[in-house]
């Protein structure tokens, strides 16, 4: 059995019986036999039906939010501005995927030569949990506007969600088998991959998974799509905002109880204005609400599991041993893990070098424009970086050196489904989102005519 349990109460919420090899095969079957009739589904029914998707999940927003919150400690707020932006997606991609696949002709000297962009056959996606809905929705949407299928392996603590979000594309009117969720473990995830009528893989989540499931679709000559981890660095100049700074800063940190791969984890002050600037950020720190993730004040809820929370510690632990010294907070108890602000942390400290997933802001400083840049790019990871500043010539002549996939200015990184997502180095490859997400699992077909 696959169990649900609550993070906030430690209850066994529900329990989910495993599919079996068979049930598994027969699910697989289906979406390729649906495959067969969507793949030729005109645009103007995709888009209707995207339409009715994104009603359901706004007319039904608070009893999905609940699910996540009771899942994985998500405060309530939070998880409906989550469906909220799953619906948004669903419209904005009924919107635009056929323009953004009209065939596109090329001059040559045949008397028609074009490429056309047809999709691939089953895609299987392996999710997290952090964003339970926002991360199937970011690659099924997308997905089957472009004529494929899609069949989900969602982390086991998210069963529930995973459910829920099959029954809403039911709701919505798509065809079974268009989207269906496998209640598998991680380790039933080869077979699936390796299973002939399975084209593409797409993964978000830890190093690990992504590195395991990338090399069995390499084997098997698949394509993948890997989203990972980040440490995206936080750059605050001494002619920034501060007041403006300071919110993004700690919404950028602290939302989804940093649980989240494009948090700003690493904060880069200017010395000249550090110890001004930490002060005022520890204040606005202080005013989050931590509590029931039910209620709709708390901002800060529990983390997704206990087993991550104690993660998050020995990080922190093993950092303060390097000489990093935490200025607030810095205490768990049990999933609870309190908004933390950490200084005096060097290049080699745990919460600097790795991705902490958790409410945990380390905080550094530098001199001049090459030293942040030196840290920013220290990084293994590669998913964004937020640059803060009033002279917007001085960042934009940062920006061509800079690794990330990402680049904001006077913002925190945040997902838009009108803009490319993804990242360079540890944190993956390929793009989410925008009409650079479509075309990722998408046969781009020369056509040449004499
Ligand atoms: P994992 O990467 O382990 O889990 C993500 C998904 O991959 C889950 O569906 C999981 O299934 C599956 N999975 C895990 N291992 C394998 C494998 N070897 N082969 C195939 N599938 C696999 O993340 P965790 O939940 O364990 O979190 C650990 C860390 O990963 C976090 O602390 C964070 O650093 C990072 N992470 C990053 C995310 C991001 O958004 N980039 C999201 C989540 C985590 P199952 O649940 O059954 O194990």
């Amino acid at each position: 059995m696959i169990k649900s349990i609550n993070p906030y109460t430690n209850e066994i919420i529900e329990k989910f019986k495993q599919d079996s090899k068979s049930s598994v095969n027969k699910k697989v079957k289906l979406a390729d036999k649906t495959f067969q009739t969507w793949s030729r589904t005109n645009f103007e029914r995709k888009k209707t039906l995207m339409l009715q998707l994104a009603k359901e999940l706004k007319q039904n927003k608070k009893d999905y939010a609940l699910a996540i919150t009771r899942e994985m400690g998500k405060p309530i707020t939070q998880a409906i501005a989550e469906i909220e932006k799953c619906a948004w997606l669903c419209e904005y991609y009924a919107n635009n995927a056929e323009s953004q696949l009209q065939s596109q002709e090329i001059k040559t000297d045949a008397s028609k030569s074009y490429v056309r962009f047809d999709p691939l056959g089953v895609i299987f996606a392996v999710m997290p949990w952090n964003y339970p809905f926002w991360q199937v929705f970011r690659f099924a949407v997308p997905s089957l506007m472009a004529g494929n299928v899609c069949l989900l392996k969602h982390s086991s603590n998210v069963m529930r969600s995973a459910e829920n979000i099959q029954q809403a594309f039911k709701n919505a009117g798509f065809p079974e088998g268009c989207f269906q969720n496998l209640i598998i473990k991680s380790s039933k995830v080869e077979d699936v991959i390796r299973n002939k009528r399975v084209k593409a893989v797409t993964l978000t989540g830890s190093k690990p998974a992504g590195s395991s499931v990338a090399s069995i679709a390499a084997e098997e000559i698949k394509k993948s799509v890997l989203e990972l981890g980040g440490s995206n660095a936080l750059v605050v100049f001494e002619d920034a905002d501060i007041d403006k700074t300071i919110k993004a800063c700690v919404q950028a940190r602290f939302q989804n109880t940093g649980q989240s791969c494009i948090a700003g984890k690493r904060l880069l002050i200017h010395e000249s204005i550090y110890l001004k600037f930490i002060e005022s950020f520890i204040t606005e720190v202080r005013e989050l609400k931590s509590g029931n993730p039910e209620e709709e004040d708390t901002y800060i809820g529990v983390m997704a599991t206990e087993e991550l929370a104690k993660e998050l510690e020995e990080q922190l632990k093993s950092s303060i041993d390097k000489g990093a010294k935490v200025i607030l907070g810095g205490k768990r108890n049990k999933a609870y893990f309190e908004p933390t602000v950490v200084i005096n942390v060097n290049k080699k400290s745990p919460i600097f070098e790795e991705e902490t997933f958790g409410p945990v802001m380390a905080v550094t400083s530098f001199k001049t424009d090459m030293e942040a840049l030196d840290l920013v790019n220290r990084s293994k990871f590669g998913l964004g970086v937020s640059i803060f500043t009033e002279d917007l010539e001085r960042a934009k002549a940062m920006i061509p050196q800079i690794e990330d996939g990402a680049v904001f200015i006077n913002e925190l990184v945040k997902s838009d489904p009108r803009l490319p997502f993804g990242g360079t180095k540890e944190s993956g490859f390929g793009r989410e989102l925008s009409s650079f997400g479509i075309h990722e699992f998408i046969n781009k077909k020369t056509v040449y005519i004499k």
